[in-house]
């Protein structure tokens, strides 16, 4: 290959990570806006107003200096530089497979009559399907995440963090990040082929532009607020859509939190199974994993325990499971294995 087209080919494996970060500086604005009037509006605020109280409120240094904000940073920046580009080479794109999934159906079963003539109608409606599937993936995915210890060995690491800064949304193992990320854009996918192919629609260039806004709109106002100190509340609405404090009340260590608040943007999956908890006015807690593994006993407190531990906990986890197939094997008693619940 010519140095040239290695050249090409970079280019090309950065091209869709370097959109998504011009589009995220342009949001960046508005994050620190956003804070500095949470703060401003804040009753824990104590002393004058001064732009280096703003500063400070905005990125606490206790925070940033945390030895957990640390493997945040280090982990957010390898993800930027190789696993948003693999996504993009795996062509992991909901809208892709929905597209494939309705002109396969087509060529197999007949194409059907359209039954949506307006545009608008179209859009709304693939729209509508492709963002709720997604969504609903999405919890399930994260709920199993926190119920099968297979899985939980894998997304443990998320909920090792005891800071919060934007940087935590980051703060996920590559093997989760690439595997269990796929899954909910995989299902909308089919979900939403599925229904073009029963309306007899195409894939509405819409459809694709309004997807985009909204991710775009979610990274900024969910996933990142999600994860800064501040546990700003909607009110009632917290029943509906993901408000900051209830995915800070995810990241809590005290007990009566757990697996609770599983939604990844609407939190009415949250209501509808069960998994709500909606917090107390004044109510407080700590982030972290729990009272044993805190502090010093962190399992994930360097860079390297971070990436190694899970590896690990995935092999003893999986060699237990084996041992005691070997144990009920010869009575073909048809006993299950038992599941334990993660700790
Ligand atoms: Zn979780
Ligand atoms: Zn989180």
């Amino acid at each position: 290959m010519a140095k040239h087209d290695i050249w090409t080919s970079i280019a090309a494996f950065y091209e869709p990570t370097l959109e998504m970060v011009e589009l995220w500086t342009w949001g960046i604005p508005l994050f620190v806006t956003v804070i500095a009037v949470m703060f401003m509006l804040s009753e824990k605020r104590q002393g004058p107003l001064t732009v280096r109280s703003l500063i400070g409120s905005i990125f606490p240094r206790e925070q940033y200096a945390h030895p957990s904000s640390r493997v945040d940073i280090w982990n957010g920046v390898l993800l930027l530089a190789i696993g948003f580009p693999l996504i993009g080479v795996m062509a992991i794109n909901g809208l892709a497979i929905a597209g494939n999934i309705a002109a396969h159906a087509s060529h197999e079963l007949g194409v059907r009559d359209p039954m949506i003539h307006s545009a608008w109608a179209m859009v709304a409606i693939q729209f509508i399907v492709y963002f709720l599937s997604v969504d609903f993936a999405g919890y399930w995915v994260h709920r199993w995440c926190h119920t099968v210890p297979f899985l939980w060995n894998l997304h443990k690491p998320h909920h090792t963090a005891e800071t919060l800064t934007p940087w935590t949304l980051f703060r996920q193992h590559p093997i989760e990040f690439l595997i269990l990320n796929a899954i909910p854009a995989m299902f909308g996918g089919v979900v939403t082929g599925l229904v073009l192919y029963a309306t007899g629609t195409t894939m509405h260039p819409g459809t694709v532009a309004a997807v985009g806004i909204q991710a775009y709109a979610a990274f900024f106002i969910v996933d990142v607020f999600s994860h800064v100190h501040v546990p700003v509340s909607y009110g009632w609405l917290n029943r509906i859509v993901l408000a900051p404090v209830m995915h800070n009340l995810h990241h809590s260590l005290e007990l009566r939190h757990r697996d609770k608040n599983n939604a990844v943007l609407l939190t009415v999956w949250d209501w509808m199974f069960g998994t709500l908890y909606l917090p107390e006015k004044g109510e407080t807690w700590r982030w972290g994993l729990n009272e044993e593994e805190f502090g010093e006993a962190n399992p994930h407190r360097t860079v390297k325990a971070f990436y190694l531990e899970p590896f690990t906990s995935v092999w003893a986890y999986l060699r237990q499971a084996w041992s005691r197939q070997g144990e009920h094997e010869p009575h073909r008693d048809g006993q299950q294995l038992s599941s334990d619940s993660p700790s």
